[in-house]
């Protein structure tokens, strides 16, 4: 017999599949050797009380052993001389499409400009140990794309759940734990990632796809009103439709297409810096323990989001346990974000702390640029703090209460960002209208959250890369860009995705289109 049962109980008997099976059998008077085994479907953490309680739907095995796969699998064919399409870029729209090409019987040939995931791990190091960012190798650049070095965060504010689950079936059919499909925040860690990724690009290539890594797309091969293949920077040229998934730090990209004629549009950003406190702090906020966490709690996440002057003030991106890594993708640049271990266990808990910018706030000195005023404004912002940085991967810091109060700090906590950090007044180079709407903002989150605005948390500069500043318009329904078929712009860096599952999701509709035009246009099956 098979029950599925609501739950709501103490952290410490959600902690297993035995403690929970024990809860079970207590509360509905069973004999607990009849419970075979115990499935948790979906687990959320409710700590609004201050109790802390875990709220679960589970099914229980009665005297008998699950007899299904905790998900379906996909059956990935053999696509080697079947039609072929281009994936330019490996990032999770790319790595998506180029499967979903396969499962519709398509050969994907996808070109990356970096490195396996496993030789720019390497690349990523240099970066704390040497102050050196390779171009073509860093944290947004290589296999696997910007989130393969990240807390490897699932959720996503997508209304579309048949689209989330199955992005979250096949990260476990190559390798991701199953917990990700009963979490209501589910995430896989920097640790466990790039193996997932790995096992996805062999997928490609038993399938009969192709990856090329360390070949970087020049231009678009255009005919017409047709994109028909690219060129790479070694001159090789791969023809086919165009699935471009080259992600938002590849400004090569789109000053290329600009120059070529192909249509943009300026979007709005998000702007601010990297926060990060001691994680324990976090936890006594969230879990109202003065003890922190406990031994069955998770390390706490917070939310917060506030509007400052018509504009949005929140929290981005936040990292339990784990580091703020340098995310610069070129020289002279810097540039934060965070990642976590899959066990979230660092004593450092960061987000992005970011305000809301429409094109019109880039202001006179940008507005010169037309589409690519957004692009420059973050150049323009990354280098100043480079600047500020001491020329080196050393980022500019400030304590958050200093901040708030418009004073230098004079030292600043520890913190888990290894390049290193430098004081520096970041209220007083910042943009005015980033730096006044974060204090606010600041103030704010502290009022709502006693002891979240502290000396002990650090301001680190600069988070500008949380979304694309330009969208590469395509139609609704083929997907293609509005003005050239053959070529459908895709994921975070066409302005249509915001994470690794937003970028997921719109990698397999792209490949979805293009197979759909493909079989329209031709006689195959
Ligand atoms: P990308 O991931 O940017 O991939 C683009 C790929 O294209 C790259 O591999 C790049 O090398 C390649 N490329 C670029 N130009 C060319 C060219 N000319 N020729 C060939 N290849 C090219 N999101 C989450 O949802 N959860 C998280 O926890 C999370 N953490 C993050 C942590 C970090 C440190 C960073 C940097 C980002 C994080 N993100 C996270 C954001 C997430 O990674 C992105 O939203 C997502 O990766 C976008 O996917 P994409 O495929 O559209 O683009």
């Amino acid at each position: 017999m098979i029950r599925e049962l609501q739950l709501r109980i103490l952290p410490e008997q959600a902690a297993s599949e035995q403690s929970i099976a024990a809860y079970v059998a207590r509360e509905q008077s069973m004999d607990i050797r009849s419970i075979k085994s115990v499935r948790v479907l979906k687990r959320s953490i409710d700590a609004r009380q201050r109790t802390v309680m875990v709220n679960l739907k589970v099914r229980v095995y009665i005297d008998e052993f699950p007899q299904d796969d905790e998900f379906p699998r996909i059956e990935y064919g053999d696509v080697s001389g079947k039609p072929r399409a281009i994936v330019v870029g490996a990032g999770p729209a790319g790595l998506f499409a180029a499967l979903r090409l396969i499962e519709l019987g398509i050969c994907p040939v996808v070109v990356e400009r970096g490195k396996n995931v496993h030789d720019r791990r390497k690349d990523i190091a240099l970066i704390s140990r040497e102050q050196r960012v390779d171009p073509e190798s860093n944290y947004s650049f290589g296999e696997g794309g910007a989130g393969a070095f990240s807390d490897g965060k699932l959720y996503t504010r997508s209304k579309k759940r048949g689209s989330v689950e199955r992005i979250l079936q096949i990260f476990c059919q190559h390798g991701a734990s199953v917990s990700i499909l009963s979490d209501a925040h589910p995430h896989i860690g920097t640790d466990k990632l790039p193996r997932v990724i790995e096992r996805m690009r062999n997928r490609i290539i038993e399938s009969g796809g192709e990856v090329h890594f360390e070949t970087r797309m020049e231009r678009l091969i255009i005919d017409g009103d047709e994109v028909c293949g690219i060129v790479t920077a070694d001159g090789r040229e791969f023809n086919g439709p165009v699935i471009l998934a080259t992600g938002h730090s590849a400004r090569d990209v789109y000053y290329m297409l600009h120059e070529n004629g192909v249509e943009l549009e300026s979007k709005g950003i998000a702007v601010g810096v990297r926060l990060e406190h001691p994680q324990q702090l976090i936890d006594s906020i969230q879990y109202h323990n003065p003890e922190g966490r406990g031994k069955y709690l998770p390390a706490a996440e917070y939310s917060f989001v506030t509007q400052v002057k018509g504009r949005g003030v929140y929290s981005f991106c936040m990292c339990p346990g784990g580091f703020v890594v340098p995310a610069a993708s070129g020289p002279e640049q810097i540039v934060v974000n965070g990642m976590s271990p899959s066990n979230r266990g660092s004593v450092w808990a960061n987000s992005g702390m970011v305000v809301e910018l429409q094109p019109e706030d880039f202001g006179a000195r940008f507005s010169m640029f037309g589409v690519l005023a957004g692009i420059k404004f973050q150049e323009d912002l990354e280098r100043q703090c480079y600047l500020n940085g001491n020329c080196k991967q050393t980022a500019p810091a400030q304590r958050m209460t200093d901040f708030v109060n418009r004073r230098n700090s004079f030292d600043l906590p520890r913190s888990s960002y290894s390049p290193g950090l430098i004081a520096s007044p970041l209220h007083f180079w910042l943009p005015d209208f980033i730096a006044a709407r974060l204090q606010e903002g600041f103030k704010y989150f502290g009022k709502v959250s006693h002891g979240f605005l502290t000396r002990e948390a650090v301001m680190i500069g600069v988070e500008t890369r949380t979304s694309s500043p330009v969208r590469i318009p395509r139609d609704r329904v083929s997907m293609t860009h509005i003005r050239l078929r053959g070529f459908y712009p895709c994921g975070e860096g066409a302005g249509y995705a915001g994470g690794i599952v937003s970028a997921a999701i719109d990698g397999e509709r792209c490949a979805e289109a293009l197979a759909m035009q493909i079989k329209q246009s031709s006689s195959f099956d």
